[in-house]
């Protein structure tokens, strides 16, 4: 199928997936932001959903989240079901989330906003002071107010404050949002710093080539449908084109199977 693959392919040691999503369907009101999403990620992995403007990519996130509550379908973590789960309970499982836009509490110091991710921690190697070993800048300026940040110290930051929960999972939703290219290659830098402590990452990116660049998988949603499952190496340019802008005609994906389906 042209590269393109079944949500979630097993990883070649056979070991469970660390994240499910099973037919996801989403409102909003009358709008069917999610239409029967599903996806595995596997432990270790960063998997990337990509798509256009009002794709349905920050709702998926946000339902993995717990901060909307999809019409049907599941999520599972870890192999027990959370779709039920309020979003500091899946917290203090081990998924947290990187907001769009950063949401830092602006008046607040570095060092506050970095105890309020520690307010749902579990117990694991993050603490704020080893985010402050990992970003030595924080510690100099942990009594500044985050308003006073530039955009990428601010992005950093909000990286920090989920790290000190410790999760297993990471949910980053559009972290170059709004930053200069260069600022954007350096919060991407720190990516395998952060998953050789054994994290695995689901991550929203509208910046496709970054995406293709940091993720082991690709998703991409168009209206709030699966068009594109694969790896980067396994799928092409006019692919995910296709895919991301619903173009009709050359090296379109074609259907992407059923979960189960060879
Ligand atoms: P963007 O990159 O612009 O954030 P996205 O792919 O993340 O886009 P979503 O934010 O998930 O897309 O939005 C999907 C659709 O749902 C859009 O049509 C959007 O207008 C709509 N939507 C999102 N949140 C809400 C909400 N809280 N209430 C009503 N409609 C919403």
């Amino acid at each position: 199928m042209n590269g393109a693959e079944e949500p979630g392919e097993a990883p070649p040691d056979g070991g469970a997936p660390l994240l499910e999503v099973h037919d996801l369907v989403v409102h909003h009101g009358q709008l069917r932001a999610l239409d029967a999403i599903s996806l595995r990620v596997f432990p270790g992995e960063v998997y990337a959903i990509i798509g256009a403007n009002g794709a349905g990519k920050s709702t998926l996130l946000r339902t993995i989240a717990g901060l909307h509550r999809p019409t049907t379908g599941s999520v599972l973590f870890d192999g027990t079901d959370v779709t039920g789960l309020r979003p500091e309970r899946r917290v203090t499982r081990g998924i947290v989330m990187v907001p769009e836009g950063r949401r830092l509490f602006e008046s607040l110091s570095v060092e506050e906003n970095l105890k309020v991710g520690a307010a749902y921690a579990r117990q694991g190697p993050w603490t704020i002071e080893r985010v402050y070993e990992m970003f030595g800048w924080m510690r100099e300026r942990r009594n500044q107010p985050t308003a006073q940040l530039s955009g990428g110290e601010q992005q950093t930051v909000a990286i920090g404050r989920a790290l000190v929960a410790n999760p297993r999972m990471l949910l980053l939703d559009e972290l170059s949002l709004g930053l200069a290219p260069v600022v954007v290659q350096r919060i991407y830098g720190m990516l395998p710093q952060i998953l050789s402590t054994g994290l695995t990452v689901l991550l929203v990116e509208q910046d496709v080539s970054q995406a293709l660049r940091v993720a082991s998988h690709i998703h991409c949603l168009l209206e709030g449908r699966t068009t594109l499952v694969g790896r980067p190496t396994g799928i092409n340019a006019d692919q995910v084109e296709a895919a991301y802008f619903g173009l009709a005609g050359a090296a379109a994906p074609g259907p992407v199977p059923e979960e189960g389906e060879a």
